[in-house]
């Protein structure tokens, strides 16, 4: 490998670009996880999460992947045979199924085109149809990573209701958290699922569990035989702030100044940041000429945008070229979407020249590749950008 100046664009939709503030804190020595300093650290990190998931309920942080995270949700809470409703959005809402299925959990699967996000009607639908209330839980994911989809958790949340239903509702929002607005506790979830990689800013290796008092109570009697992931043996120590087993502790030090940068911003300012840079990556495709996998206009995500290439181009191709000429990387089309879509990330420690950077280099990659298309989308990002600046 030869050395290339200027940095790298990390411009996949996660992990997300790590700035250095973290990365310094993360330099730090590692500390004795029994000491007493680490439990006043411990105590400080695990009450200031639940301020970026909003709620009061506890958050767990395994050394885990996402996967992780969700795999301890559904074994504290669920055994073999239990009926769970989940939602095709794309290729998460698809690993997720795979996973409870491989658990032994009968999933009911509501199909979908990858074009939109959860449907709440939908759900509404299934629930009444159980009227011997089968469904243990409900799993859906709030930012589809793989389409570029933002669902509309809340209002998921009071279709459950319409239905009169009482299973669980679990949220994936391992891309959406700390970058689209989430309220865990307003929103009447019971589990939350996030991850250090995306808009947390904290390189890959954190998996997070927010509980509510529902969800608590059915894992006490609950789920299946645990040991690495059981939250009770969590929850315990982490009431004096600390962990059954070494917790990644350097990784801590960077979520823990993630979470004081996004105070520093103000989430709300963050949630805004994110919904004007997506926008003016979002007039940039439509310059081009391009379509967006997502076809509604409010189902679209603030944390990347998933670009659709015309019938006959190869979306790894414009990536390879635009990844070997300009060291940027984008994010590739997963699963049934493969080669059909380009994902642009635009998450975490990001701003506007970072964004034009990386819209200049795909628009010169959409012409080195000779993709059929119209120039200008990044003169369009600009205008909107001077326009709502
Ligand atoms: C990234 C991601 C995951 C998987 O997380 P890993 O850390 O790769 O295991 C799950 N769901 C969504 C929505 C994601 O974006």
């Amino acid at each position: 490998m030869s050395s290339r100046p200027g940095r790298h664009f990390l411009q996949i939709p996660g992990p997300s670009n790590s700035p250095d503030r973290i990365l310094a804190a993360m330099a730090k020595p590692t500390m004795d996880h029994r000491g007493p300093d680490f439990g006043i650290f411990g105590k400080k990190l695990l009450n200031d999460i639940r301020g970026i998931f909003r709620t009061k309920q506890p958050v767990i942080i395994y050394p885990s992947s996402g996967t992780g995270a969700w795999e301890a949700a559904l074994v504290n809470l669920f055994q073999p045979g239990d009926r769970l409703l989940m939602i095709e959005t794309g290729q998460f809402a698809t690993l997720w199924q795979d996973l409870a299925l491989r658990l032994g959990l009968d999933v009911e699967f509501i199909s979908g085109d990858w074009r939109r996000g959860v449907q709440p009607e939908e759900v509404e639908e299934k629930l009444k149809a159980d009227s011997g209330k089968t469904i243990k839980g409900i799993c859906m994911v709030h930012n589809e990573t793989s389409t570029g989809a933002t669902s509309r958790v809340f209002d998921v949340r009071k279709a459950i209701d319409a239905a009169g239903h009482d299973a669980l509702f679990l949220v994936d929002s391992i891309s959406g958290i700390g970058c689209a607005d989430y309220r865990h506790d307003e929103w009447g979830v019971d589990v939350t699922i996030g991850g250090s990689q995306k808009g947390l800013m904290t390189p890959p290796g954190l998996g997070m569990n927010v509980i509510g008092p529902k969800a608590l109570q059915v894992s006490q009697a609950g789920g299946v035989r645990r040991s690495y992931w059981d939250w009770a043996a969590m929850l315990e120590l982490n009431s004096g702030g600390y962990f059954p087993y070494t917790p990644a502790t350097n990784l801590l030090y960077g979520l823990r100044e993630a979470i004081d940068m996004l105070n520093e911003e103000g989430l709300e300012n963050t949630f805004v940041r994110h919904e004007r840079l997506a926008s003016a990556a979002r007039q940039a495709v439509q310059a081009w000429g391009l379509e967006m996998q997502i076809e509604v206009a409010d189902e679209r995500s603030n944390v990347l945008t998933a670009v659709r290439v015309p019938d006959g181009c190869d979306a790894d191709h414009v990536r390879a070229v635009i990844l070997k000429n300009f060291d940027v990387s984008l994010g590739n089309g997963l699963g049934k979407v493969k080669g059909k879509v380009f994902r642009i990330g635009h998450l975490g420690d990001f701003n506007e020249p970072m964004l034009l950077g990386t819209l200049a280099a795909v628009e010169t990659g959409l012409r080195l590749a000779n993709v059929p298309h119209q120039s200008g989308g990044v003169d369009a990002a600009m205008r909107y950008l001077a326009d709502t600046a």
